[in-house]
């Protein structure tokens, strides 16, 4: 079978980038080429099952990767063309805080929105079928039994290989020369001790942590923190998680809008205010009531039923720092398997940021995580896919 442009990988690049070749030349023959069994199968696992597909904020700032390279890009697709090209497949939308939704709340909509429209359009979904090599012909490409005038590689990272990503798609474009950089889990959960968080598995805490490496603070975020039995979860931990190496030191700063002399001053207070409260239940309206017992232990206090009156000035300061600047060594992140994204991945210097087309293969694309650029959470990673899918789509229908 012949195709004008073929697409290897229907997850969220892959998909866009037949959407705007289709629209650009609605007669061309498109095949897109999938291992799994369906396509966009990550797109439903995205924002925990709402899909957060663009954010009304997009700029270069929020992605790591060569600079002038990605702005390029998101001069051509912002998140104005994001959200009007979903809106044209049917998605209305939805912002919380910068973040973008579909109405329905439902990230199957966006993956049916994209699927839908291409079969309706004639695309061809050729499913069950792993790439494992492309081949220059005189007049092409061939893809095991099928040619192409061009190729498109939008095969994902090795984030999540349970839906599709397996990190297959890269020697597929290091074939034709290019370079291939370090690839790491990005926007992971990460392993610490758990000596001290022992019995605090499920608890969430408002909290801003810090990655601090030989007194350095390398990363910070602060949002929900989630403790875990290997260690800490939550956007912020993923937010920081892509700076991470054994050994770091993690700072967990459970009450970022208050002063380390104001808690101080807070826990003097209750523990003189109410010295026959027992210290399992003194701090019980300030912080989570599960924090106690291992606040507790750090401190010093033998058990929880101590009485207030009976904390010495020591035990009281700990349980300040315990508060403010309890402190958790790296021990290792959660792998690619948990993991949102990978860090690295082919590099940009060889693909034509107007086009997304390979200055060493003409005929060639490439769009997607497949490339040394990842993002924070918060929409970027799709807008990455979307909006290399769309310009690599548009340029190869040409
Ligand atoms: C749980 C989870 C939640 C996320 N939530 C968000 C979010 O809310 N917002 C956000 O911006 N980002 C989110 N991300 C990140 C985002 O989903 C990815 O960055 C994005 O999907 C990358 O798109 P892609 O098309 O490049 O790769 P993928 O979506 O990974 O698609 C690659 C496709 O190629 C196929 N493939 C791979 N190798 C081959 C091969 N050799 N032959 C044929 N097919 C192949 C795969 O099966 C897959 O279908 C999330 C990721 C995960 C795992």
């Amino acid at each position: 079978m012949r195709y004008d442009v073929l697409i290897i990988g229907g997850g969220a690049a892959g998909l866009a980038a037949a959407v705007s070749a289709k629209k650009e030349n609605s007669e061309i023959k498109i095949g897109i080429i999938e291992k799994n069994d369906r396509v966009a199968k990550k797109i439903h696992a995205t924002g925990n099952g709402r899909c957060n597909y663009t954010n009304t904020d997009i700029k270069s700032d929020y992605f790591y990767g060569e600079q002038s390279f990605i702005t390029k890009v998101l001069d051509k697709f912002g998140s104005g063309e994001a959200i009007a090209f979903f809106e044209e497949l049917g998605i209305m939308h939805r912002v919380e805080d910068g973040r973008v939704y579909p109405l329905s709340n439902q990230a199957s909509a966006v993956a049916d929105s994209l699927r839908l429209y291409l079969a309706e359009n004639g695309v061809d979904f050729i499913t069950n079928t792993p790439v494992t090599d492309i081949v220059r012909t005189e007049n092409g490409f061939s893809v095991g039994t099928l040619t192409s005038d061009r190729v498109i590689v939008a095969t994902g990272g090795k984030a999540s290989p349970s839906l599709g990503s397996d990190g297959s798609g890269y020697k597929l474009l290091q074939k034709f020369g290019h370079a291939l950089s370090s690839v790491k889990p990005a926007l992971v959960s990460l392993k610490t001790n758990t000596d001290i968080i022992k019995g605090l598995k499920g608890v969430k805490v408002f909290a801003r942590v810090s990655l601090v490496n030989k007194g350095r603070v390398v990363a910070s975020d602060r949002g929900e923190v989630l403790f875990t039995d290997y260690g800490l979860s939550g956007i912020p931990v993923m937010q920081i998680s892509r700076f991470a190496q054994k050994g770091m030191t993690i700072k967990v700063d459970m009450l970022p809008d208050l002063k380390k002399s104001d808690v101080l001053g807070e826990v003097y207070n209750r523990v003189y205010s109410m010295p026959l409260r027992e210290g399992g239940e003194l701090f019980s309206g300030m912080v989570n009531k599960k924090l106690a017992v291992p606040m507790l232990k750090w401190a010093g206090v033998e058990k929880t039923s101590v009485k207030a009156k009976d904390f010495t000035e020591p035990n009281i300061r700990l349980c300040a720092d315990f508060l403010k600047e309890l402190e958790l060594t790296v021990t290792g992140d959660n792998g690619f398997n948990n993991a949102q994204v990978s860090s690295g991945g082919i590099e940009l210097d060889n693909f034509n940021p107007h086009t997304m087309e390979s200055c060493l293969c003409k005929g060639l694309y490439a769009a997607g995580e497949i490339l040394n650029v990842d993002a924070v959470c918060g929409g970027y990673n799709l807008h990455w896919a979307w909006a290399t899918g769309v310009i690599a789509g548009k340029n190869a229908a040409i």
